[in-house]
């Protein structure tokens, strides 16, 4: 038996025979061409490029449906790559200059990069250039008219075991029977960490020679948790890691059998417990969770990777399958929030060109600008509420003249469609995100205005906070657990309720268990988390006393920083 630790990438336990993956050697030879074929040659890397794009467009699709948009980002950062002047200007300047194949001229460009990147210090850095030689391989591979080895080739249920996995490998692990993997190269940062973190599939990276050391039929026991692969275990091993996994498996079983029952707190205070819908494919996980509605049905993917908005008709079948699905429960349809990280390519003016795109022309503002697409996308709301009850959200409020202005628009949609013959709903029911500061501020105002609101904690907190969301260097600043976060989350909730209005919670602050307890205290009446997290929201709500937590609340409301509010949680078992 022998026991390699390396670094925990993803909990969770794997057992299982072993794969060892050979290194993909991609052999690339210097040919000298002569000058009158460099062009040709520089084309022939053009169509490479596009090539590539196409390969990105397609693992996006594949991201966006398994993983969502959160994790779309890896996509962008990889297409930034390929954008670069390195791939783009670089590569063809090395085929001219040196009148070499370019195979070749990609390679030295890459090597000359990858030079650079081994003297970074910084982990997170030094960990992006897997990124860029994924993009280098695949590349390569349309180059070289190879195709890349797939792991759902592999048969059987193994750990894999590799000198290192590209994110994109990474991607495709779920639709294979490979348990977990282990891998030589890696840090706790890496795409394929959190790619693998977001499949739920154990993974240790990081372990220097397990490639050579394992052969494939070994017997293997990966500990994600502890960040431990043990090869050949012994009988003893085996049967304490089975229980280990067994004792996972039930707590899993606990959660299904919470699916239908009441989100209620031990001394009887009741919430509405929704579900967060990114994509059409979550439809089914929601309807299955018995959720009690869709509570930020985030419309942007509509709007995402084409050159033309979609039609009113599109629209409105996508919201209605939606509703009927859901149907007597709330569908909370958020207007379209382009912008900031969601780049549109339908050619509206504005994001693209942003030094600051999330303090840009983003959600509200930009379909106000363009108020034919908000007005499509309003028709299609209406009539989606024909058939159930849909509520209409609006993102990115920060004044009354934006609630105004929608509220106009709103009521031309509907006059629009009553003129035409058409039936529209008694009563749609509109509401705004809270997500500025200025609307937490400006509530007691907006509220006359308005059936309910809605706390965008994602947006709410970049900006009180003034981090950027998907800043890496300035993740360590972004903290729901700030006493800033907790005390404006306190005044938005009382003025909201001083107006008998409904307050929802949707960022995604609802599906850390840890902070649940704080929502939960500060009397929010619904919180809406994200599918994936749904039955353990739940049993983490029914555990809590609402009595104990809302005494909690002064005390967080008058602690100098987070870590005083996570002792007081702590301090109660939370
Ligand atoms: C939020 O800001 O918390 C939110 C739910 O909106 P999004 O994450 O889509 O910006
Ligand atoms: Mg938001």
């Amino acid at each position: 038996m022998i026991v390699i630790k390396g670094i925990a990438a993803s909990p969770g336990i794997a057992i299982g025979k072993a794969y060892v993956l050979e290194d993909e050697e991609i052999v690339v030879n210097r040919i000298e061409l002569p000058r009158e074929l460099l062009r040709a040659e520089v084309a022939r890397f053009k169509n490479a490029q596009k090539a590539t794009h196409r390969d990105l467009d397609a693992a996006e699709a594949k991201v966006l449906k398994v993983l969502g948009r959160q994790h779309a980002k890896l996509i962008d950062a990889h297409r930034l790559i390929l954008r670069d002047t390195l791939i783009t200007r670089e590569v063809p300047e090395r085929i001219i200059r040196e009148g070499v194949n370019a195979e070749f001229a990609l390679s030295e460009a890459l090597e000359a990069v990858n030079q650079q990147f081994e003297k970074m210090e910084d982990e997170f850095f030094r960990e992006r250039r897997h990124d860029l030689f994924d993009v280098g391989k695949r590349l390569l591979s349309h180059l070289l008219k190879q195709s890349k080895k797939s792991l759902s080739d592999i048969k059987e249920d193994c750990v894999l075991i590799a000198r290192n996995l590209l994110p994109s490998d990474t991607l495709s692990l779920h639709e294979t029977k490979i348990l977990g993997f282990a891998t030589d190269l890696g840090g706790k940062t890496s795409h394929t960490a959190i790619l693998a973190q977001s499949l739920e599939i154990p993974a240790v990276v990081g372990l220097s020679d397990i490639s050579r050391r394992v052969k494939t039929g070994d017997a293997i026991i990966l500990d994600g948790d502890q960040g431990m692969v043990i090869i050949n275990p012994g009988p003893e091993t085996v049967s304490k890691y089975q229980r280990v996994q067994q004792k996972a498996m039930q707590d899993e079983r606990a959660l299904e059998t919470l699916r239908g029952l009441p989100t209620v707190t031990l001394d009887g205070r009741s919430f509405r417990l929704d579900a967060n819908l990114d994509s059409p494919e979550e439809l089914k996980t929601i309807v299955a969770l018995q959720a009690d509605g869709v509570g930020l049905f985030r419309t942007e993917y509509l709007f995402l990777n084409r050159n033309m908005p979609p039609s009113e008709e599109e629209q409105s079948k996508a919201y209605l399958s939606v509703v009927k699905a859901m149907e007597p429960k709330p569908v909370v349809i958020r207007t379209a929030d382009i912008g900031g990280d969601r780049l549109s390519q339908l050619g509206i003016e504005g994001p693209k060109s942003e030094t600051n795109p999330f303090m840009g022309l983003r959600g509200v503002r930009l379909f106000l600008r363009h108020s034919d697409l908000f007005k499509t996308q309003l028709r299609a709301i209406v009539r989606a509420g024909l058939k159930g009850r849909a509520c209409v959200l609006i993102p990115m409020v920060s004044s009354i003249g934006e609630i105004l202005g929608v509220k106009r628009l709103l009521a031309q949609a509907q006059a629009e469609l009553q003129a035409e013959g058409q039936p529209v709903p008694e009563k749609l029911e509109l509401g705004i995100m809270v997500e500025i500061p200025s609307a937490a501020m400006m509530l007691d105002q907006f509220l006359p205005l308005i059936d309910f609101i809605s706390i965008g904690t994602n947006d709410l907190i970049q900006y009180i906070l003034a981090v950027d969301r998907i800043n890496e260097h300035v993740t360590h600043l972004y903290d729901p657990f700030h006493p800033a976060v907790i005390r404006i989350l306190d005044q938005v909730v009382q003025t909201a309720h001083k107006k008998n209005k409904w307050v929802s919670v949707c960022g995604e602050m609802t599906s850390d268990p840890h902070a649940v307890p704080l929502l939960v205290g500060l009397g929010v009446d619904s919180l809406s988390v994200s599918p994936r997290m749904y039955l353990r929201i739940k049993q983490a709500v029914r555990g809590l006393r609402f009595a104990n937590l809302q005494k909690l609340i002064p005390r967080a409301l008058a602690a100098a920083d987070s870590d005083q509010i996570k002792k007081l949680l702590a301090d109660q078992g939370l």
